[in-house]
C-alpha cells in the first residue's frame, strides 16, 4: 500500500512494504452477518464466483473480499499515484496488514460454498431450503 522503500519502525521491529504490493491487489467490504437462509444462500452465490472470498474478522465482522488489482499499481509493484492515494490506503496499518499479520486478520475465511457450509454445519446452523415439489 505504501511506496516502495518506505520503512516504518515500530516496537523495535522494522516493518516494510519493500517487495510487497498485496494490499493493492484486492478490495474488501464489510457485509451484514448472515442470519437467515436467504442470507446464507446469497453468500453461497458470492462464493460460487472466481476470486471472491468471505471472511470473519477478529472484530466478528463479516467481509467480502474480491481479488482485483488496483489500476494505480505499476509494473514495479509501486503506487503510481502515491500523492493522491485514497484515505483507505493512507490509513492502512503495516502492523495488521495482510502480509505482516500472516493471515491473522481473520478468524475464518471461505473460498467456496462448501467451506462455508462446513462451518455452518459444525455450528448446527440450518441453512437448507425446503424445495417445493412441482
Ligand atoms: S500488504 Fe502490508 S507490506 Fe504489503 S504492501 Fe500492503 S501494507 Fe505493505
Ligand atoms: S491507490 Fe496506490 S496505494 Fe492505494 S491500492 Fe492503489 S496502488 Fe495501492
Amino acid at each position: 500500500m505504501k511506496a516502495s522503500k518506505k520503512t516504518i519502525h515500530r516496537r523495535k521491529r522494522e516493518l516494510s512494504c519493500d517487495g510487497c504490493s498485496d494490499c493493492c491487489r484486492y478490495v474488501a467490504i464489510e457485509v451484514d452477518r448472515p442470519t437467515t437462509k436467504r442470507d446464507y444462500s446469497d453468500y453461497f452465490w458470492h462464493l460460487m464466483h472466481e476470486n471472491v472470498a468471505l471472511y470473519i474478522g477478529h472484530d466478528r465482522t463479516w467481509n467480502l473480499e474480491f481479488v482485483a488489482r488496483c489500476t494505480r499499481l505499476n509494473d514495479r509493484g509501486q503506487c503510481s499515484d502515491y500523492e493522491n492515494r485514497p484515505l483507505i490506503c493512507r490509513d492502512y496499518s503495516l502492523d495488521t496488514c495482510t502480509t505482516h499479520s500472516k493471515g491473522a486478520y481473520y478468524t475464518h475465511k471461505f473460498h467456496t460454498p462448501e467451506e462455508l457450509k462446513a462451518y455452518l454445519k459444525a455450528r448446527k446452523i440450518n441453512f437448507e431450503f425446503k424445495r417445493n415439489k412441482s
